[in-house]
């Protein structure tokens, strides 16, 4: 067909909250996730070798066989009962508080509770608050709504709550705080217990939402685990949690508990994003969870973990020059790297490109101007022997712009 007039510029219809956004974002992260010619500290991804195996395949030759059509057919949109059972059940094993019917949805991952949450909340300008680093996804799903989002920092013990306590009184008035208590990303932080009560009894007083993100709370290396935010306070905290680092992502599921008016607007807003997560991988899930094989896949995810971190740690040790330091993190996927002030991890990352290795800058992780002299490195993918020669070249890198930088 031919037409005479000129190609219209999709983009420059698009809404004020889809413009304006000069980089894509985790899509970049994703797009690496391909790359076999450089070793990549990169994306937040899961090892493969930590899926579940052939066992799966028998579940679901078991569903199938069986005849229950509810594994193919839509879903409940808060998910269905059976599966639900089994993420109330495991939330009373591990959190001590069973949720009732109408604190809990299944979600198709994290990422979507947060979508639902800001869709629920956030009008225009409003305040929502995040760590300051944070997962660049919750900046995004806020933005989404154009919110205004703002930081609050973090040092080695989490979210720094006294400093929340201060920005309150100034006028500031957050309908949402969101937070990664756990081996935070991108962070490797963890909340400290004692700032945790207090924590909760400022959302209480100040009357906004406690969004919890407990994306890597069962992948902790010691015994030491906190209670959850959720169980300290299920009137003023909303846990959203993923099956993403610990089952497969794959099958993007996830949950959102908290409290029974929360979830019902989520319920409301699910209804026209998805209508219901996959009732396949929640049947999958269910039955793979009865078997008690969640539990044993996550010994061995943390088991695994542990060793890459440790690898990590020690390669780090060795070849990164003073004047730059990392966090140690007791679980997760991620540590965190801090340069002097003045340097431009934008510019390193792509020379790393040019060395064979690949991280993330800090600056898409803050939601302000901040963020350039710190650097994402995920242990969680990268092979354990290709650990040191890829912390070596990160170790080069960093000098030559230490060097750059006259320290
Ligand atoms: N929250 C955090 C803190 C994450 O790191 C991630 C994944 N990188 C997510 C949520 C997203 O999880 P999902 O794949 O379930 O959407």
């Amino acid at each position: 067909m031919s037409t005479t007039h000129e190609q219209t510029a999709w983009a420059n219809l698009f809404a004020a909250r889809a413009a304006g956004e000069s980089d894509d974002g985790l899509a970049s992260i994703l797009a690496l996730s391909t790359a076999t010619d450089l070793i990549s500290f990169s994306g937040g991804f899961p090892d493969p070798t930590t899926f579940p195996g052939p066992v799966l395949a028998e579940i679901l030759a078991d569903i199938l066989a069986g005849g229950d059509a509810s594994a193919l057919q839509y879903a409940p949109t808060p998910g269905l009962p059976g599966f639900r059972e089994f993420l109330a059940a495991r939330l009373e094993r591990l959190e001590g508080r069973r949720p009732e019917g109408d604190e809990l949805l299944v979600t198709s991952g994290g990422i979507e509770a947060l979508e639902l949450l800001g869709k629920c909340f956030l009008e225009p300008g409003d305040a929502a608050l995040v760590e300051a680093p944070t997962y660049l996804g919750g900046i995004m799903a806020f933005r989404s709504f154009e919110a205004d989002v703002r930081g609050v920092p973090i040092d080695a013990n989490g979210l720094v709550v006294d400093e929340l306590e201060r920005m309150l009184p100034t006028g500031l008035r957050p309908k949402l705080l969101y937070t990664i208590p756990d081996h935070q990303n991108p962070g490797g932080v963890t909340l400290a217990a004692d700032r945790r009560e207090p924590l909760v009894e400022l959302a209480r007083r100040h009357g906004f939402l406690i969004i919890e993100d407990v994306a890597y709370r069962e992948l902790g290396f010691t015994t030491e685990r906190h209670p959850s935010l959720w169980a300290l306070g299920p009137d003023t905290v909303v846990q959203v949690g993923t099956f993403s680092k610990t089952f497969f992502p794959g099958v993007r599921l996830g949950w959102a508990v908290g409290p029974p008016d929360v979830i019902a607007g989520m319920v409301w807003a699910k209804q026209n994003t998805d209508q219901c997560a996959g009732a396949l991988g929640q049947r999958l899930l269910e039955e793979y969870g009865k078997r008690g094989l969640m539990e044993e896949q996550n010994e061995r995810s943390r088991v695994l973990y542990q060793r890459r971190c440790d690898l990590l740690m020690g390669a780090l040790d060795e070849h990164v020059p003073d004047g730059v330091d990392w966090t140690r993190p007791r679980g997760g996927f991620f540590t965190w790297l801090t340069l002097p002030p003045q340097a431009d991890t934008v510019q390193l990352a792509a020379k790393a490109m040019d060395a064979g290795v690949a991280f993330v800058p800090g600056a898409p992780f803050f939601p302000d101007a901040r963020g350039r002299n710190n650097i994402r490195l995920a242990f969680s993918r990268v092979q354990d022997e290709e650990i040191p020669e890829g912390a070596a070249r990160i170790g080069r890198l960093l000098r030559d712009e230490l060097e750059r930088l006259g320290t």
